[in-house]
């Protein structure tokens, strides 16, 4: 059994959060401060404090909300936060484990579809090749957003200025990056 006192009495997402990412809402104090220095806040339908509070209360409609929102897909992971508050919460870690747990429940939120099609291309460009291949991520991205014309023009442009790959290049530890990701979709049963 913990030694840890609040380890006992949480549950639910709350209990499954400090699993993941050993972050303990519960050390959150509402000082507001992470809301605040967040760039995205306004955008977000709750700021980061609201969704520590909501994450606080153990309520199963509040954490379906949470799962279901739009903030956690908005958020840029940009670390202000992190860097602003006092107890030192890594709230970046803690909306990285609440994106994949939204996909996982298939619950993202449908504001969100664009930053989710982008966020599944880009773990996959990653999980395939090792390391960002932009052309495979731009084609992906399009043709799961379905919007494969736009910004099509871009592409000899950044291709000429060196900006676009148009192989990938594999890096020689690949199957260290598949083990990587076969641990992590283990660790979050995804
Ligand atoms: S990491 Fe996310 S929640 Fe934190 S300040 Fe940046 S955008 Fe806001
Ligand atoms: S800055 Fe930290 S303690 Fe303050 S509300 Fe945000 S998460 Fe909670």
């Amino acid at each position: 059994m913990s030694s840890d006192p609040h380890h006992s009495i949480i549950s639910g997402l709350s209990s499954d959060v400090l699993e993941h990412t050993e972050v303990k809402v519960s050390k959150c104090y509402q000082c507001g401060k992470c809301s605040a220095g967040c760039p995205l806040s306004e955008e977000m339908d709750f700021p980061p404090s609201v969704i520590m509070r909501m994450l606080q209360t153990d309520n199963p409609d509040l954490e379906e909300k949470v799962l279901r929102s739009f903030s956690i897909w908005v958020c840029l992971t940009c670390e202000m936060c992190f860097a602003r508050c006092p107890m030192s919460i890594d709230i970046p870690k803690m909306m990285d484990y609440l994106r994949e747990r939204s996909l996982k429940e298939k619950k993202a939120n449908p504001k969100a579809k664009e930053i989710v099609a982008f966020h599944k291309s880009f773990l996959d460009s990653i999980k395939y090749t090792g390391r960002l291949y932009e052309i495979g991520l731009f084609i992906d991205y399009k043709a799961r957003t379905l919007k494969i014309l736009d910004d099509l023009a871009l592409a000899p442009k950044m291709l000429k200025r060196g900006k676009l790959n148009i192989f990938p290049e594999l890096i020689k530890d690949r199957s260290g990056v598949a083990e990587m990701f076969k641990k992590s979709s283990k660790k979050n049963n995804t």
